[in-house]
């Protein structure tokens, strides 16, 4: 297993579109395992591959507490979705940056687990917005699109400053 580098905003490999997974093979699940390990190492709840730059359709997940309930998501797609819904959102893509999205509140979704098998399910509440995001990633989309030109303007400002006191470390 591996840590994969996680891309940072405004990185335009993070624009990039992901590309269906045809077969599920043994490096779909050594990617799932290192992307896995990498979101814990990072203390994510999700992690699409386009963040770590390899752009196929492949999202991992897990909001357990004790991090034992992972899911992985191959070519994940969102079949419907009702309500809508706002809460706070941040990415591992977009450190130490949160604000309130809007997204739907309940979605019905399809995808394949590592067997191979296609899977139709429904999910709400934290679930949903996660994968709303993840597959945004996968579209080579931020949840930071979603903000007002002001607060995105506001968002780069706070990024120019972090640059300028990044001190090298020798
Ligand atoms: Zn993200």
């Amino acid at each position: 297993m591996a840590l994969l580098e996680v891309l940072h905003f405004p990185d335009s490999r993070l624009r990039k579109k992901a590309v269906p997974v045809e077969n599920v093979d043994e490096n779909c699940h050594a990617l799932a395992k290192d992307m896995l390990e990498t979101m814990y190492a990072n203390r994510g709840i999700g992690l699409a591959a386009t963040q770590v730059n390899i752009q196929k359709c492949l999202v991992v997940i897990d909001l357990s507490e004790d991090k034992n309930e992972s899911m992985c998501l191959i070519n994940p797609e969102i079949l419907s979705s009702e309500g809508t819904e706002e809460s706070q959102e941040g990415c591992l893509s977009v450190p130490e940056y949160y604000e309130m999205v809007t997204r739907a509140e309940k979605i019905k979704y399809r995808y394949m687990d590592l067997n191979g098998e296609v899977i139709e399910d429904d999910a709400d509440g934290l679930l949903a917005i996660c994968i709303q995001h993840e597959i945004d990633h996968l579209d080579g989309k931020l949840f930071i699109d979603y903000l007002s030109p002001m607060k995105r303007q506001r968002l780069r400002k706070k990024l120019d400053k972090q640059e300028k006191f990044q001190v090298p470390v020798l």
